[in-house]
């Protein structure tokens, strides 16, 4: 998906954290993840592979970044020592929310667009796409307009605007009252 697509649906988990955590109460109480870091999780993948595949150092454009291997790979890391968890905490929990976010939509595009193969991405670097498009990344978008996941994403434009819109003016009503 377009890089700024994966930063706006950064913004409507934020969002949705956020809503969730002040309707909870409690010993439920829940705390909001932060949009900071939820919109480096999310940003990370591409800012990680792109430029490792520019410059030649991985023939895809989707590589460790992009791997759902190491995913578990840092959860072991995290497991073994605890305090590197306790420390990670929320920040953390909201880097790996996005970073998660902009796989899942990655996966959801090439599926949609007729290329369910190319989701074999996500298996990086022990499985890879059999015939993954060679097209460098600015170029893509020209061939990406217009396409099904193209649309896609301009509905989670959508949903994500309504749901700020939504938020805010139930804040504004909330301070009025
Ligand atoms: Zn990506």
């Amino acid at each position: 998906m377009l890089f700024l697509t994966h930063l706006v649906v950064a913004a409507g988990i934020a969002v949705v954290s956020r809503l969730r955590a002040a309707s909870s109460t409690g010993a439920a109480q829940q705390l909001s993840l932060p949009l900071g870091w939820l919109v480096v999780g999310a940003a990370l993948p591409d800012l990680i592979d792109k430029p490792l595949g520019m410059a030649g150092v991985t023939e895809l454009y989707h590589s460790v970044g992009h791997s759902a291997l190491v995913v578990p790979a840092i959860v072991v890391v995290a497991l073994a020592d605890r305090r590197w968890l306790a420390l990670a905490g929320r920040r953390g929990t909201a880097l790996a929310v996005g970073w998660g976010s902009h796989l899942v939509l990655d996966a959801v595009h090439v599926i949609i667009n007729g290329r369910p193969s190319d989701a074999l991405f996500l298996g990086w670097p022990v499985v890879s796409p059999p015939n993954p498009p060679a097209i460098p990344p600015g170029e893509f978008v020209w061939f990406y307009l217009g396409s099904p996941s193209f649309y896609l994403e301009v509905l989670l434009w959508l949903a994500v605007g309504a749901l700020v819109v939504w938020s805010l003016r139930r804040r504004a009503s909330d301070t009025l009252n």
